[in-house]
């Protein structure tokens, strides 16, 4: 399978839709390649600019999907034919209904000690047959990482789900990937505390005119300083664009 890749002020994103996404996690997790999945939005993205280590991590992940409207409008104003915004919440969702009653195992990690063990239960409600083999909360210290991997690899999960806040767990999945026996890494952020049901996803209305974001922002006004990063990336595209920074042509994977 071969995806249009949109580069977006140096990070890499790949043009799939929800379905296909779902579609290429199913492929991986029959391969045993340990493959990287992030979930960039415009925060993501200044980000990166500003941290090398961050911008190189998102340069290679096996697939970076368009997780927020602002990644969406950003591509289009530089000349790519993105189709869709493709929630990071929406692809684990898709991907626990296609793997629940098959053999295929799932590790959380990541959130407080209640929110993960409460986002189990509800994922094993919702999803009757899904094995979540194991949880630990995303509030540990550096040092303890290596017996965290050693309970991972003693559980030998397919799919491990990371939720500790960006950047730090794209870095700790980058960094790890080579002693974790898992075959697929998702970077999740903060979909365990909407698993849980801890924090709400926007009424459907919000999701389909694209408006999640101000739907957070209203109900979680504490987001409004990282919420700036959203303005301030749609004036780095344009400013891409007045440099004479265009469209490289949809390089293929
Ligand atoms: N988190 C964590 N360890 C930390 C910091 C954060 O496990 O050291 C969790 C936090 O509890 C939340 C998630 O990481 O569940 C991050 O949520 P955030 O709001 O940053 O993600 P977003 O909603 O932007 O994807």
């Amino acid at each position: 399978m071969s995806f249009t890749v949109c580069n977006i002020l140096g990070v890499p994103i790949n043009n799939v839709n929800l379905n296909e996404a779902i579609g290429l996690v199913l492929l991986y997790l029959e391969k045993n390649e340990k493959k990287i999945i992030f979930t960039p939005n415009p925060e993501f993205i200044i980000n990166a600019i500003n941290d090398r280590e961050f911008m190189e991590i998102l340069n290679k992940s096996d697939l970076n999907i368009a997780d927020g409207i602002g990644v969406v409008i950003g591509a289009r104003m530089l000349g790519y034919n993105i189709r869709e915004r493709v929630p990071g919440f929406d692809l684990v969702q898709g991907v626990f209904s296609k793997i629940k009653n098959t053999d295929k195992t799932v590790y959380f990690l990541g959130a407080s000690e209640e929110t993960i063990t409460t986002a189990k239960e509800m994922m094993e409600k919702k999803y009757k047959g899904i094995k979540i083999v194991g949880t630990h909360n995303g509030y540990f210290k550096d040092e303890e990482g290596n017996i965290i991997i050693e309970k991972i690899n003693e559980l030998n999960p397919d799919l491990l789900l990371v939720g500790l806040g960006s950047p730090r767990q794209e870095k700790w999945i980058y960094n790890n990937k080579d002693k974790l026996n898992v075959k697929v890494m998702i970077g999740v952020g903060g979909s365990f505390d909407v698993m849980s049901g801890n924090v709400k996803r926007a009424p459907k209305i919000f999701i389909k005119l694209n408006l999640e974001w101000f739907y957070r922002l209203i109900t979680q006004p504490t987001r409004f300083k990282r919420m700036l990063k959203l303005p301030l990336f749609i004036i780095e595209v344009l400013k891409y664009k007045i440099k004479g920074g265009k469209n490289e042509g949809n390089i293929k994977e």
